[in-house]
């Protein structure tokens, strides 16, 4: 291609744009186009605010994508991270460790429930994944038991883009050209409360979403079956829910059968729900497992942790030695990036951030709920935590509203015009804003959801 031409300095607005188009690809790009010019460029973030090239503020309603706990623009992040980079930038962590990595590892040890305590630092949540994935077949493997190796995943799971994680991914499962690793996983059906056949009770869905994985575990054998992974809460998936009980009974059903259990924790992890972690605190569970990213340096750096129990690595210990646990990459324990999330949570616990998350979220609940018992053409309302979702109504027909695939875009578009960001999916828009939010933040927040739900509702109407 002629380059030469391009300006290399300086560039104008148009030539950001030009230059992001023809050469930038994006996660989740479409192919009709591939390339949009239509990428709104964020030039300025502080505390939940950012900034459009343009000047246009926003409320940030994603927190990024549902990374950024502390908010934008911190000072003492930023000097952390210096710091960092000019005592020491890299260290190679399979021949070297660094302070921060360290530490790093003792205090997330200090967080996580029961005996969690090793931790395997990666480059973002697909990668905690993978090694916890990886982390199965090493220990059957180790165990002398090669067949048990199937994961139970569950449709509309989100789990990350590389190969195995997309694998276990049950989200878009059936719109991708790639070929995933199908044959090493099984699906459990979804366990969204919201759309069971009228008539059951959350109880009785419980029942049902236990014995698909009873039956599954059936159907496979428990001899074939290694792991089951799990957010708990689906959040790329809508903000799912499932029905209380349910986390508790799938981990006995898993421990009856000797299979790992792995939280995928990359969203409720470090604050979301008002605790570091959500496994113990929120729904009763000692995982085999805990996989993070996201809010460990509240987006500032990417970083990611596969943290396994004590019980799971004694198993995995080999006397003779001669085993390797071949896993790793050279950014693991990155000592710039595990500095960035040993200031995010001292500045979380200084400023008490679990304790404001708990105390701001029932008004945040509460105004999601009224959302769902305002407006017609919303079908279901449901969140936790700082967690939120609104769905249109199922039922709107598709021709005069394109509500189906069109909701969450044209909820997100209206909301933007009046300074809020929404994260849309299909017939979904979810929010999970930074958790310094203030209460008068969320009013507003709300107050222009409300805006726009009453915009798309006259346009349904008329
Ligand atoms: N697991 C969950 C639950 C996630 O939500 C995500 C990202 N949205 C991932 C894993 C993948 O993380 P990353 O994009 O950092 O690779």
């Amino acid at each position: 291609t002629d380059l030469a031409t391009a300006p290399a300095n300086s560039p104008s607005d148009t030539d950001i744009t030009d230059w992001d188009r023809d050469h930038n690809l994006h996660p989740w790009a479409t192919t009709d186009s591939w390339r949009t010019d239509d990428y709104m460029r964020i030039n300025t973030a502080k505390g939940i605010y950012v900034w459009d090239s343009t000047g246009k503020k926003f409320i940030d309603g994603p927190g990024g994508m549902w990374c950024v706990q502390i908010g934008y623009g911190r000072q003492d992040m930023a000097d952390a991270i210096a710091k960092q980079v000019m005592e020491m930038p890299y260290a190679s962590p399979w021949s070297s460790t660094s302070e921060p990595a360290a530490i790093l590892a003792r205090k997330i040890a200090e967080m996580t429930p029961g005996d969690l305590d090793t931790v395997f630092f990666t480059t973002g949540g697909s990668t905690a994944v993978d090694t916890a994935l990886r982390t199965v077949q090493f220990y059957n493997n180790r165990l002398g038991r090669p067949e048990k190796k199937l994961i139970m995943a569950r449709e509309k799971g989100y789990h990350g883009s590389t190969y195995l994680a997309s694998s276990v991914t049950g989200k878009e499962r059936f719109n991708t050209k790639y070929d995933n690793a199908s044959d090493l996983v099984r699906f459990l059906p979804d366990v969204n409360p919201y759309g069971r056949p009228e008539g059951t009770t959350l109880d009785q869905w419980c029942d049902q979403k236990v014995a698909d994985m009873e039956a599954l575990i059936e159907r496979e054998g428990a001899d074939n079956i290694g792991a089951f992974i799990a957010e708990p809460i689906l959040c790329s998936g809508g903000v799912i829910v499932p029905p209380p009980g349910y986390h508790k009974r799938t981990l006995d059903l898993c421990r009856k059968h000797d299979i790992l259990y792995i939280s995928d924790e990359v969203v409720t992890g470090f604050g979301r729900l008002g605790h570091w972690f959500a496994s113990e605190e929120v729904f009763d569970i000692v995982p085999d497992m805990i996989t993070c990213a996201k809010g460990l340096t509240s987006g500032y750096l990417p970083l990611g942790a596969c943290i396994m129990s004590n019980a799971l690595m004694k198993r995995m210990e080999d006397p003779t030695g001669e085993e390797v646990f071949y896993n790793g990459y050279t950014y693991t324990g990155h000592p710039v990036s595990c500095a960035a999330a040993l200031k995010n949570i001292e500045i979380m616990e200084d400023e008490d951030i679990l304790g404001h998350v708990q105390r701001v979220t029932p008004h945040f609940q509460d105004r999601l709920k009224a959302i769902g018992e305002k407006f017609d053409i919303v079908g279901d309302v449901r969140g936790m935590g700082l967690l939120g979702c609104i769905e249109c109504r199922p039922d709107l027909p598709q021709d005069t509203f394109d509500a189906h695939l069109k909701f969450g875009a044209k909820l997100d578009m209206a909301c933007e015009e009046m300074g809020l960001m929404l994260r849309p999916f299909g017939n979904m828009a979810v929010f999970s804003p930074p958790l310094i939010i203030s209460k008068e933040e969320i009013d507003d927040m709300f107050d222009i959801m409300e805006a726009g739900l009453e915009k798309l509702s006259a346009e349904y109407n008329g």
